[in-house]
């Protein structure tokens, strides 16, 4: 590990965050922490908080527990439940970057777009035309960003509203109304459960149906919470509880012959059996393994499907009419909204921000086939360039904040051996990004991601865009650099 160096005899380092969500509200606060405070955040939206300030629809929550999806350093007593809503994790981010003062650092409404490795430094440049020059640059732009809008034949024609999920329109009438929801991921089921019973009509366009966790979600009680208020030990118990009950079901997905896999197949099973109708229950059913796409957990969508104003729609959608959506039996499902939870790209990395490296090499060539970086955080010819939850970058279903701040304890490290002055610049060579991927690639093989399903996880090969191994390993190999994987100017 890395001593940290003292201030005095420092190298003053510049350092710029592409993003002010999650990732980059850390990576502020971590900065600022270590004693580098020169540091600009650069958000193109007019707030902070990243997923949680895009994505508002009706039933967002986050299915990792609140007191694991909190940072290490800002245990949350206040949390409503266990699972809680969206608006109160996305007032938590802002809360913790105005208590942080982070929020003095980031320049709103300014999306970077180039990024060029000149001379030893990283020279940037903003959509209004502002230009700075930078030694490090932290890219903590997430993960599932680009929203996927599909190709639907006469989407533009219809009558009534249509958005994806993640650009939800609040000045659209839902109560009352005859909704459409495309999709069944972890976004449509918690639209389901939350809109079923206000709309008129509701329709859930299934293409491939979803293997359900039943997960309860109760609150925490005034009582709970004033013992929270006065007990961070307590908190920090609650934490280490749950993360190790998330690291079991990683250890469980990464072998398909786990007995951890077995069990969450018989839980999703055993909620299945709950739909009453063996019709409607058939058509739930899943053809492949529980696991396989990423699980999706809800206490109460098959209750909403139960509902007698909402209908499951298993026929493929043909096109968009004026009216609705036609499948392709012929049949006009007419809708007043129609909602597309149709996913993101999810490998859209950086993207669209242009990133020249050493050579004037082209991040978008270097990743023409698919992204890649060395343990998801930086790239080889890419000198001074970290990213936080990077290409592969998942582990398990496991919070992304506690992945977050390990990749970035071993960033810090990096960045504290430019500030000793004795390195300018550091990028991994490329055999050691290249015998992490071979080793990455045959371990994904064994897990449950490969079982015979389609999903975000898998990339253009089929290959699970994933941390393979268990949560422990991840801890020990990002514990700190190993000398050799990089290279030093
Ligand atoms: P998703 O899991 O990628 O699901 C997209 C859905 O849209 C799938 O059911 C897909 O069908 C369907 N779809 C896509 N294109 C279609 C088309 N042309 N016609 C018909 N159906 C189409 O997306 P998501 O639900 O937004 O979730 C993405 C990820 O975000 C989750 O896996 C999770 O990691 C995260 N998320 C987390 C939470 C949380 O609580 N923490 C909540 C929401 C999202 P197929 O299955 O057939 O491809």
């Amino acid at each position: 590990m890395t001593a940290t160096v003292p201030n005095s005899v420092r190298r003053p380092l510049r350092c710029a965050v592409i993003g002010a969500g999650m990732a980059g509200i850390l990576a502020t606060i971590k900065l600022g922490e270590a004693g580098f405070t020169d540091v600009t955040v650069f958000e193109k939206g007019d707030r902070v908080g990243g997923t949680w300030r895009d994505n508002t629809y009706p039933g967002i929550a986050c299915d990792v527990p609140s007191h694991l999806y909190s940072y290490s350093f800002a245990p949350n007593p206040e949390w409503s439940h266990t699972f809680s809503p969206g608006p109160e994790i996305s007032a938590y981010f802002e809360g913790v970057a105005r208590d942080h003062g982070v929020m003095d650092r980031v320049r709103f409404n300014d999306a970077i777009v180039r990024c060029e490795w000149i001379d030893g430094r990283w020279h940037l440049e903003t959509e209004r035309g502002f230009t700075d020059t930078f030694d490090v640059v932290i890219a903590a732009t997430g993960v599932l960003h680009h929203p996927v809008v599909p190709d639907l034949p006469g989407l533009d024609t219809f009558g009534g509203r249509a958005f994806h999920s993640a650009r939800w329109d609040h000045s659209v009438t839902v109560d009352d109304a005859r909704v459409g929801v495309v999709g069944t991921g972890s976004t449509a089921v918690q639209i389901t459960a939350a809109l079923a019973r206000r709309a008129s009509h509701y329709s859930l366009f299934q293409r491939t149906a979803q293997w359900v966790l039943p997960q309860e979600n109760p609150e925490y009680s005034a009582e709970e919470r004033e013992k929270f208020r006065g007990d961070r030990a307590l908190l920090m118990q609650i934490h280490d509880n749950l993360a190790e009950a998330f690291g079991r079901f990683a250890s469980a997905v990464i072998d398909a012959d786990s007995a951890g896999i077995a069990l969450i197949q018989q839980m999703c099973l055993e909620n299945l059996e709950t739909v009453r109708d063996p019709e409607l229950r058939e058509r739930l059913r899943p053809t492949y393994r529980a696991g396989c796409k990423r699980l999706v957990v809800s206490p109460d969508f098959y209750d909403a499907m139960q509902q007698p104003n909402v209908e499951l729609v298993t026929a493929a959608i043909d096109c968009v009419d004026p009216e609705g959506v036609r499948t392709v039996d012929g049949v006009l499902h007419d809708l007043d909204v129609l909602v597309l939870a149709t996913g993101f790209r999810a490998d859209a990395f950086v993207r669209p921000t242009g990133v020249r490296g050493r050579g004037g090499v082209e991040l978008a060539d270097v990743w023409a086939e698919r992204p890649n970086a060395y343990l998801s955080v930086a790239i080889p010819g890419f000198p001074n360039f970290f990213m936080i939850n990077g290409p592969n970058g998942p582990v398990g279903n496991f919070s992304l904040i506690e992945v977050a701040e390990t990749q970035f304890a071993y960033i810090m490290q990096l960045i504290e051996q430019l500030a000793t002055g004795e390195h300018a610049e550091i990028s991994p060579t490329r055999a050691a990004m290249d015998a992490h991927e071979s080793a990455r690639v045959a371990a994904a093989r064994a897990s449950i991601w490969v079982t015979g399903c389609r999903s975000w996880y898998l990339d253009d090969r089929g290959i699970p865009a994933t941390w393979p191994w268990t949560f422990d390993r991840f801890r020990e190999v990002m514990a700190a650099p190993d000398p050799v994987a990089f290279e030093y100017a």
